[in-house]
């Protein structure tokens, strides 16, 4: 019963209005699960009774209807499905993610790969405040990385080779910004309207519009929930590695600096936002950085 009381106290195991009962989460990286544990997650639920299986908003899937009593064959059998109890509380929690590269047409990065990662090196850290951690592969913004305390979006900046456009107005049509105009028979781009998303890139019939490198926009102190608010941009940098050791980074930073009971986003002025900010940069290498707009 001891160990059952200790998987209780755990993040991820929710005791339900009635008592007798608690809800198990379970802990899916960007929500990619296989049919084999699919079905194993099915198989347990109906094992032990489970009314139905939920579908949460953070990409992951849990068990309700659970008996206390038995939290340790439930958590072993999960743990052997390769779907661990996960997490709720102040602690980082399932990292969620769009499905990028290999499947959307609009994706600028693999944001599947990327939250993989981050969920390896950070899931279930306790924290004086829970971080949400959210990926998107372009500016569409599927999963509301700036409704998260950390959110990223990937994205490209167009360039467009000077001289050889033919004016055709193609890219116009597709930029929902409205950053492209034709002047004296040639496009021209607004970058203060561009949100990189690098749509125009791909709708150039004559291949002249080029990408200046896809990057990775992190920001910080978004929340959903009863106040929304967007997150406030950090930093934008050139590859996934230096993303992962960046989220780490601010992780370490909250975790030393954040105060309990309120939200980060409540705090960033507290935790020395602008601070934080200077050191990422002196850590990141300069050839890492991202310094578009
Ligand atoms: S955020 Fe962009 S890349 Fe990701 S699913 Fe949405 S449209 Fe596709
Ligand atoms: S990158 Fe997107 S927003 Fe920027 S000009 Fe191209 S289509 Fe428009
Ligand atoms: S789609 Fe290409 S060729 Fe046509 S206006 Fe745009 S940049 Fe020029």
């Amino acid at each position: 019963m001891a160990r059952e009381i200790a998987i209780h106290m755990r993040g991820g195991v929710i005791t339900e209005r009635d008592p007798q009962y608690c809800t198990i989460r379970t802990r899916i990286p960007a929500g990619v699960i296989s049919p084999r544990m699919l079905r194993g997650l099915a198989d347990i639920a109906e094992k032990y009774q489970a009314p139905h299986l939920h579908l949460t908003t953070r990409q992951t899937l849990e068990i309700p209807g659970m008996d206390p009593g038995k939290l340790g064959e439930i958590a072993a059998a999960l743990d052997g499905n390769g779907t661990p109890i996960g997490s709720e509380r102040d602690e980082v929690v399932n990292v969620t993610a769009c499905p990028g590269i290999s499947r959307c047409i609009f994706a600028n990065i693999d944001s599947i790969s990327l939250a993989r990662e981050i969920d390896s090196r950070l899931f279930g850290r306790e924290m004086p405040v829970k971080i949400r951690i959210s990926i998107s592969a372009c500016p569409n913004a599927c999963t509301s990385p700036l409704l998260n305390e950390i959110g990223i979006v990937g994205r490209i900046a167009p360039v467009r080779t000077p001289g050889v456009c033919t004016g055709c107005g193609t890219c116009v049509e597709y930029c929902k910004e409205g950053a492209i105009s034709i002047k004296k028979g040639v496009s021209v781009l607004d970058p203060s309207r561009c949100m990189q998303c690098g749509t125009c890139i791909r709708s150039c019939p004559f291949n002249l519009l080029k990408s200046a490198g896809e990057h990775y926009l992190i920001s910080i102190g978004g929340r959903r929930g009863r106040h929304p608010r967007v997150g406030r941009e950090l930093v934008a940098v050139r590859t996934p590695k230096a993303v992962v050791d960046i989220v780490e980074f601010i992780v370490q930073w909250v975790y030393r600096r954040a105060w309990s009971g309120r939200l980060l986003s409540e705090q960033l002025e507290d935790i020395q936002f602008e601070r934080l900010r200077d050191e990422i940069r002196e850590k990141v290498a300069p050839s890492d950085l991202y310094e578009g707009n």
